[in-house]
């Protein structure tokens, strides 16, 4: 329920005008962003690499509508790609990639124009691209942009969400040779005819679409922090002997950052997810939906008039 509230007000501009102008949201928004900058990203990159862990980049955007918008975008990853390459952060920095933010909700031909410019200068830098999924309604478009990009740009990569009935069935199509995926539970608010509703659901679903892809010939990326779902997964990758250079941890910027260390002191591969820009209200609301913890945090500084 107070999930459901609160990621309708993720999409309320209303909502969005009172968070952005609270007094303390700085405070908050530090502690899951980067920070606005290109530099920001490289500086908070530079740490996370030299702490042994790898990194993919968010810039942060999401549903443009007007194409000056998507050109912004990409050429802010294509900025963002080759001072990551001049700094010799490739290619332990990726970058992840949302469709919507290249024009997906109203030219996909465009947001595959973007998203292939990205591709090739990720590549130029020596590294990749994951398309981030974002709701029900774009995985079909957006599973076949990826299948385009992967003809030139074999190593693109894509993100499945357990959350949806039909993930079992992507897994097993996605889990081939070269083919990188980032499993997640899913961020998004979905209907009952699409996806699992109970954390139960989702997490049996977890761990089924787990085995696919562990099992399987791809390289998987456990992209979570639940202390079940890693337990599992470090179990799996004793089972079907996957070394820290086929398969991976994934978790959040600002979450769980002792875990990361830990999994990375164990010799797996570890990657924190970065955002950085302005644009960061979305994705803020998605993180407090997960967790009514950082709701009462939230609260208290929206409340603070110091
Ligand atoms: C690298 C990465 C990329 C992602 N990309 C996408 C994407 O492209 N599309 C998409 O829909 N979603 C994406 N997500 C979000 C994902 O779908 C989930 O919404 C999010 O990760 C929360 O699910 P969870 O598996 O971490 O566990 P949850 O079910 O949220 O939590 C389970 C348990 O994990 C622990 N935990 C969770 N959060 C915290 C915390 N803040 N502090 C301490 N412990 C915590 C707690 O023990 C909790 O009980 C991504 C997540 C990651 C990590």
């Amino acid at each position: 329920m107070l999930r459901s509230v609160i990621l309708a007000a993720s999409r309320s501009s209303q909502v969005e005008r009172l968070v952005a102008t609270a007094p303390y949201t700085r405070d908050v928004v530090r502690r899951f962003v980067a920070g606005a900058a290109t530099d920001d990203a490289l500086r908070a990159t530079r740490g996370l690499v030299d702490d042994g862990l790898a990194v993919t980049l968010d810039h942060l955007g999401e549903d443009t509508v007007r194409p000056e918008q998507a050109t912004a975008t990409r050429d802010e990853y294509l900025k963002l790609l080759k001072m990551l390459g001049d700094a010799g952060l490739t290619p332990a920095a990726e970058v992840s990639v949302k469709l919507s933010a290249l024009g997906q909700m109203f030219d996909e031909q465009l947001a595959y124009d973007n998203a292939r410019a990205i591709c090739a200068a990720a590549d130029a830098a020596g590294t990749t691209v994951t398309l981030d999924m974002e709701d029900h309604t774009t995985t079909d478009s957006t599973l076949e942009v990826l299948s385009r990009l992967r003809k030139d740009f074999p190593s693109t990569g894509a993100v499945l969400q357990a959350y949806l009935r039909r993930t079992e069935s992507d897994c097993r199509e996605l889990s081939s040779a070269g083919s990188r995926v980032r499993l997640c539970k899913g961020a998004y608010k979905e209907p009952e005819s699409v996806a699992y509703q109970s954390a139960r659901e989702v997490d049996k679903s977890y761990v089924r679409c787990m085995n696919i892809l562990m099992s399987g010939d791809g390289y998987p990326m456990l992209a979570t922090h639940d202390p079940r779902m890693i337990a599992i997964g470090e179990d799996r990758a004793r089972w079907f002997d996957r070394g820290p250079e086929r398969f991976e941890f994934q978790m959040l910027y600002g979450i769980r950052p002792e875990e990361q260390a830990r999994l990375a002191g164990e010799g797996h591969t570890v990657r924190t997810y970065v955002p950085y820009g302005d644009e960061w209200y979305g994705y803020l609301m998605r993180r407090l939906a997960e967790r009514p913890a950082n709701l009462v945090f939230f609260g208290r500084a929206l409340i603070s008039k110091k």
